[in-house]
């Protein structure tokens, strides 16, 4: 095994965050290897860790004031062992071949605890819609899908949002993928309620989060009421995450951006998180606008030489970094133990260090990978595919109890795996078990292909 990961490390040296997620993957299946020799014979995790296909691509676009700009498109289908690829779109300028890897192969261990039919993907590019106007991100959108059109299909690849990949941009996609197929079907997720869409989706992933959080406090008889909460990020996730935590009782203290983050003791609560919504969704602006707004709130803008997040550095019960990859480092994990966190739930794909991680095992928190607690937003978009297949449209309460069972299920599986392999409460242990198993399984039921 070390010398499989040697030879990926040498063969690719630039893709630091993809070597992460596959070393942490192949540290915990070791005992599966070891009781499933024919796994090791039939070459899985070289297999399993080698995209299906990688796109890359030009995507010439131009700005408004008549300059072209060149971007790079990537689209990386991973696995389709269980299912067509699915798997977000991310925008933003630190877009390159090994995060989208690195997402790519996370998802398809996410994918395959939600219980749904669906294998694993991930796209992008390095372009930065912040700041620009609508049509050129209308037009960035529209060069992108006329190349990607070709590689996704309703059958084949079915992508959706992520990181600068909200509503405004899957509607100028699909608008296009429409104009260029010939065909309106569900070839991506996330759409508007009135052309295709599902109720929750929006609200999934940080429902998600907060579900399969409230499903490992009960296993020490707790509920959300009155936990004190840190929250990172301030899109999507971050803020469905905080708005299931406050109807649960809980109180969210902290939110961020690139740029900073605010501290408000007294709590967010649902009219400053409305606040929050229409800042970031409709005016697009800065999280520091809400300590202007609201007395009491502090504004923190971010260090870079500091070596650690100063978020991570206040009295809580809970954490929930819904950012992105690597924002906890082991500074940041020893800060979180210090003041008394002892539930971190991922939002964001990857956000914890090894060495962060390393602490939160030792010290036998309640610790959830991303690929089990963000997991809710994929779900919920197998849901939206098979609404679309059926021309239905399920209720919100259908579509959140489903969810909300999903979630159930999938905090069960990690456990239940964690505990026969001997690694009881290790949720990031139990995920990985649990996911490479269905998905290896499925690789070798279907051939050498
Ligand atoms: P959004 O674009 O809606 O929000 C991202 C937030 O994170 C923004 O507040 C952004 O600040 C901040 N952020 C992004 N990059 C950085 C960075 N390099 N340093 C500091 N802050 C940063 O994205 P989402 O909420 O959709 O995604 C957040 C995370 O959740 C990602 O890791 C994504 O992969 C993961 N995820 C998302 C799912 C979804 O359904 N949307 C599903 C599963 C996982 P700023 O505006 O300043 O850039």
């Amino acid at each position: 095994m070390e010398q499989m990961v040697e030879m990926m490390q040498n063969r690719d040296p630039e893709q630091y965050e993809f070597h992460q997620a596959v070393k942490e993957v192949v540290e915990s299946v070791k005992p599966v290897l070891d009781r499933n020799p024919e796994y090791r014979q039939q070459a899985v995790l070289e297999r399993i860790t080698e995209p299906e296909r990688v796109v890359m691509f030009r995507v010439p676009w131009m700005a408004d004031s008549g300059q072209v700009q060149v971007n790079r498109g990537f689209r990386v289908e991973m696995n389709s062992a269980i299912g067509p690829y699915k798997g977000g779109l991310r925008f933003h300028p630190s877009v390159n071949l090994g995060i989208m890897k690195f997402l790519a192969f996370e998802q398809v261990f996410k994918n395959s605890l939600t219980t749904l039919a669906m294998g694993g993907g991930k796209g992008g590019s390095d372009f930065d819609p912040k700041g620009k106007s609508d049509n050129e991100v209308m037009r960035f959108c529209q060069s992108f899908m006329a190349e990607l059109y070709r590689h996704i299909g309703a059958n084949t690849d079915v992508p959706a949002g992520d990181i600068g990949v909200g509503a405004r941009e899957i509607g100028y996609l699909f608008g296009m993928y429409k104009k260029l197929s010939n065909e309106f079907t569900g070839v991506l997720t996330g759409k508007s309620l009135n052309w295709g869409g599902s109720l929750i989706r929006p609200e999934a992933t940080g429902y998600g989060v907060v579900y399969f959080a409230a499903e490992m406090l009960a296993t020490r008889g707790e509920t959300f009421a009155d936990k004190i909460c840190l929250v990172s990020g301030s899109g999507n996730v971050a803020q469905f995450t905080t708005q299931k935590i406050i109807e649960l009782g809980g109180k969210v203290v902290t939110l961020s951006d690139s740029t900073g983050y605010i501290y408000d003791e007294q709590g967010i609560d649902a009219d400053k998180l409305r606040y929050v919504m229409t800042l970031k969704n409709i005016r697009r602006g800065r999280i520091a606008e809400y300590a202007d707004t609201y007395a009491g709130a502090h504004y923190i803008p971010v260090d870079p030489n500091l070596g650690y997040n100063p978020l991570w550095d206040h009295p809580a019960d809970c954490a929930m970094p819904c950012a992105t990859q690597n924002e906890v480092n082991g500074k940041d994990g020893t800060h979180l133990l210090k003041n008394g966190v002892y539930l971190i739930s991922e939002g964001a794909n990857m956000p914890c260090t090894p060495e962060a991680i390393d602490q939160f095992i030792d010290r036998r928190i309640l610790y959830a990978p991303g690929k089990a607690a963000n997991a809710g937003g994929v779900a919920v978009s197998g849901l939206e595919m098979a609404q679309n297949s059926m021309r239905l449209s399920w209720p919100r309460e259908e579509v959140d109890g489903r969810l909300k069972q999903i979630m159930k299920s999938i905090h069960h599986t990690c456990s239940h795996a964690a505990e026969s392999y001997g690694v009881p409460g290790n949720y990031m242990a139990g995920a990985n078990i649990a996911g490479f198993v269905k998905v290896v399984n499925a690789m070798l039921d279907q051939g050498l292909v």
